[in-house]
C-alpha cells in the first residue's frame, strides 16, 4: 500500500477533528485538501453603498433557542433582513431619503411613484426586522410590561391574556406572509392588528387598516419559522409569548405616547 495514502487519509481524518488549528503543521497541498471542503462558495459581495446599514443582532445567534434555533436566526438576520438593507439602498440611490427608516416609509406617497413598492417592501422589511430583534430576548430576561403599559394593557385590551390571544388571532388570521402588531394608536391607545408582507403601521393608510406606533411584532412569514416549526405556526407563536422583551417594549410604548 502506498504509504502517501495512509498519510493523507490520516492528515484528512486529523483535519476533521482539529479544524483549522492543526493548519500551520501542514504543507500548502494538504491545506487545501483540508479545507476546500470547508471553504466558502464565495467571498462575501460588498454590501450595496447606501444609507441604511443592517444592525446588529442584540444577543448571539443562538440566545433564543430553543424558541428560534440558531440556523433561523443566521438566516433571517444575516440573509433576509440583509436582503431588505441591501434592496432598500439599491431603491433610494438618486432621491433624498431621511436618516430613519421609519420617516421613510410613513411618507411612501411623497416618493416618485416608480419608487413607492420597493420602497414600501424593502424599508418595511428594514424597519420591521430592526424592531422585531429589539423587542425579543432570552427566556426569562425580558423582564415584564413597566406598570404603565400594564396599565395601558388592560385598560384598552382587557388584560394581558387577552392581548396575547389577540396577537394570536391576528397571526393565525394572516393568509400568506404578514405581521401580527401591538400598536400605539394615534389616540395613545393600544391595539391589535396585522400587515400583510413588509406593510407597518408605521405606513398608515390604505397600508394599514390601523395606523399608530408597533411596539411589538410576531413575524409570520415562513423564513421566520419554517426549518424549527414546518406548518405549525400556532406552535411558533405562542412559543414567542416566552422571549417577549417587556422592557423594550416598555420603553417603546414610553417613547410613543410621551
Ligand atoms: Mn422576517
Amino acid at each position: 500500500m502506498d504509504p502517501s495514502i495512509d498519510r493523507r487519509v490520516f492528515l484528512s481524518a486529523a483535519a476533521a477533528l482539529a479544524g483549522a488549528a492543526i493548519a500551520p503543521s501542514l504543507s500548502a497541498h494538504d491545506r487545501i485538501v483540508q479545507t476546500a471542503p470547508h471553504a466558502p462558495a464565495s467571498p462575501t459581495a460588498p454590501a450595496a453603498a447606501g444609507p441604511f446599514t443592517l444592525p446588529a443582532l442584540p444577543y448571539e445567534p443562538d440566545a433564543l433557542e430553543p424558541v428560534i434555533d440558531t440556523e433561523t436566526m443566521r438566516l433571517h438576520h444575516g440573509k433576509h433582513h440583509q436582503a431588505y438593507v441591501t434592496n432598500l439602498n439599491n431603491a433610494v440611490r438618486g432621491i433624498e431619503v431621511p436618516a430613519s427608516v421609519e420617516e421613510l416609509i410613513a411618507k411612501l406617497d411623497s416618493l416618485p411613484a416608480d419608487k413607492i413598492t420597493a420602497i414600501r417592501n424593502n424599508g418595511g422589511g428594514h424597519a420591521n426586522h430592526s424592531l422585531f430583534w429589539s423587542v425579543l430576548a432570552p427566556k426569562g430576561q425580558g423582564g415584564e410590561p413597566s406598570p404603565a403599559l400594564r396599565a395601558a394593557i388592560d385598560r384598552d385590551l382587557g388584560g394581558l391574556e387577552k392581548l396575547k390571544e389577540l396577537l394570536s388571532a391576528g397571526a393565525l388570521a394572516r393568509f400568506g406572509s404578514g405581521w401580527s402588531w401591538l400598536v400605539v394608536g394615534p389616540d395613545g391607545r393600544l391595539l391589535v392588528t396585522s400587515t400583510a408582507n413588509q406593510d407597518s403601521p408605521l405606513m398608515g393608510q390604505p397600508y394599514a387598516d390601523k395606523p399608530g406606533t408597533p411596539i411589538f411584532g410576531i413575524d409570520v412569514w415562513e423564513h421566520a419559522y419554517y426549518l424549527k416549526y414546518q406548518n405549525r405556526r400556532p406552535e411558533y407563536v405562542q412559543a414567542m409569548f416566552d422571549i417577549i422583551n417587556w422592557n423594550e417594549v416598555s420603553r417603546r410604548f414610553d417613547a410613543a405616547t410621551r
